[in-house]
């Protein structure tokens, strides 16, 4: 089973795709994560994308689709997520014509429905664990008061360079012009189905499952 996680920045696409690989054994393909490692191991593509992915902008389409070729060769377990791609109308195309040379399918578009107001507050105050990945929240889910990373004890939090005010206007502007269009492309192909992504994060894991099973 391959699905797509759609929804604008800090609408916890993230989260649900670690929960997914952690009880369907999916694979989370997430083109952000590949950006942030190409970059911090200093390739020349990791280079030539940093500004952007600071600035709040969009890599290039041939970037990304060039690195969802290559993971897409590789082991499939459970299935794929994908994760902050396809971004764009050519993206999801690519995706298109990708799956349909491996004989997979595209079995369901998950969007996660959330207000811009509450991304902001999302965005702002998150952190994630520099050993494990764990996501946390200033507000709604502090680093615990003893510095350990609840799931895996590490000490270590890192804040995103692009998590600041003015990138994450660029982000929510470059999601609504050339991402949110995907919304109606998936409708109209009857593969789109809704949840509510201000629930608490349980009862998105359950929306999700129950897509899923259905
Ligand atoms: P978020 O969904 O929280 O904005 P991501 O980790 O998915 O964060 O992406 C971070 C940045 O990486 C984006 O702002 C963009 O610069 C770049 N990026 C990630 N995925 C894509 C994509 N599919 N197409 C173009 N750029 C991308
Ligand atoms: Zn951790």
């Amino acid at each position: 089973m391959n699905i797509i996680l759609l929804g604008p920045p800090g609408a916890g696409k993230g989260t649900q795709a670690r929960t997914l690989v952690e009880t369907r054994k999916m694979i989370q393909l997430s083109t952000g994560d590949m950006l942030r490692e190409a970059r911090s191991s200093g390739t020349e593509m990791g280079k030539v994308v940093a500004a952007v992915m600071d600035r709040g902008g969009l890599v290039t389409d041939e970037i990304v689709i060039g690195l969802i070729r290559e993971k897409l060769e590789g082991d499939k377990q459970g299935g794929f997520i994908f994760d902050g791609f396809p971004r764009t109308l050519a993206q999801a195309d690519a995706l298109a014509e990708l799956l349909a040379e491996k004989s997979e399918t595209l079995d369901a578009v998950i969007e996660m429905r959330v207000d811009d107001a509450a991304l902001v507050a999302r965005i702002a105050g998150r952190s994630t664990c520099g050993s494990c990945g764990e996501v946390y929240n200033d507000t709604s889910r502090p680093i615990p008061a003893d510095g350990h990373c609840e799931n895996c004890g590490g000490t270590e939090f890192k804040r995103r360079a692009d998590d600041n005010e003015e990138s994450l206007k660029v982000r929510l502007m470059e999601y609504y012009k050339k991402t949110s269009p995907l919304i109606g492309y998936y409708y109209a192909k009857g593969q789109l189905k809704s949840v509510d992504g201000l629930a608490s994060m349980e009862d998105v894991e359950a929306e999700i499952a129950a897509i899923l099973d259905a």
